[in-house]
């Protein structure tokens, strides 16, 4: 499995990640990257994660047996509408994004009659950094990585892409786009949705300079995801919009449930709520779930 021509769309930090993983693992002859930033894309020509940089992405995809889109995801439709004339017949398109219903709708949009050559994943591997410079070759290592195969698609080319991923460190496995939108809406877009509440909500106040003045390490922990980059995260929330407002939901009853408690004075409930959240997170840290 090595690869005459990747295309890059999106060279940021998964982008470049996966290019970087790409040729230490000598996956690929050469990399092509290309992106809407020239800044970006001269840092990923420096660091060695491409080979050659193009403005526009079917440029980069021209000849390519192998291409990762890597952009956040409200620019999908029309990256796939920009590649889909140029697209060898035998290529590989994968992607990375973190949300899965929109992605494939885009692709089955801009892809057409060439949907079949895409297959979807999202590598559960990242960081509140963005951008080239960000980017590491070792990401991926011991992360997940989830594929949401379609109908269309040959089961040689999922297990392609698996088989590449794995290359890469990542343990693959396989859901529906509509299941992965529930789990991550649960575990990774309410997490973001609160940490920027939070971190919003302290610095419109009157007394925000006192408040992060004395701020300390559970504040820095709580909100490190309010962080990442505002774009990727806007168009994660905007797609994934039904299944986050379900989790959100469901929190602030959570929310209300710990409010009465404290209107209460229930101080053993409280006990036991705080117990069983860190039994529960231990298990998880374990890898009682792995
Ligand atoms: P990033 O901001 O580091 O990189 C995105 C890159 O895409 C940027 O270089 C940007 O210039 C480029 N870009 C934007 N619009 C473009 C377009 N129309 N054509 C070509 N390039 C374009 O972001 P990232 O963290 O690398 O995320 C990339 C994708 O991976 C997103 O879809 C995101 O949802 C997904 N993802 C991110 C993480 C994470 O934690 N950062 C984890 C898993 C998946």
């Amino acid at each position: 499995m090595v690869f005459a021509k990747a295309a890059i769309v999106g060279v940021g930090l998964i982008g470049g990640s996966f290019a970087l993983g790409l040729k230490e693992k000598k996956l690929c002859g050469r990399v092509v990257g290309a992106g809407r930033s020239a800044a970006n894309l001269k840092v990923a020509m420096d660091l060695g994660a491409i080979d050659a940089a193009e403005a526009d992405a079917g440029a980069a995809v021209k000849g390519a047996d192998l291409v990762l889109i890597a952009a956040p995801v409200a620019q999908f439709e029309k990256i796939f509408l920009a590649i889909q004339p140029v697209l060898a017949p035998e290529c590989l398109v994968m992607d990375a994004g973190s949300t899965k219903r929109d992605v494939v709708a885009a692709a089955r949009r801009g892809l057409g009659g060439r949907v079949g050559q895409f297959v979807p994943a999202h590598p559960i591997a990242g960081a509140e950094k963005s951008g080239a410079a960000a980017a590491d070759a070792g990401l991926f290592r011991g992360r997940r990585l989830v594929l949401t195969p379609l109908k269309e698609n040959k089961e040689k080319d999922v297990q392609t892409v698996a088989d590449l991923w794995v290359a890469l460190g990542a343990r693959v496995s396989r859901m529906t786009p509509e299941e992965h939108d529930g789990v991550f809406a649960a575990v990774s877009h309410l997490p973001h949705l609160l940490a920027y509440a939070l971190v919003n909500d302290i610095s419109t106040r009157a007394d925000a300079a006192q408040l992060f003045g004395y701020a300390g390490g559970g504040f820095r922990d709580f909100t490190r995801i309010a962080s990442s980059h505002p774009e990727m995260w806007r168009d994660i929330c905007t797609a994934n919009n039904d299944q986050l407002l379900q989790e959100l939901a469901r929190y602030s009853a959570e929310l209300a449930r710990i409010g009465e408690l404290l209107q209460t004075r229930d101080a053993p409930a409280l006990e036991k709520l705080f117990t069983d959240a860190r039994a529960a997170r231990q298990r998880w840290l374990d890898g009682d779930y792995e």
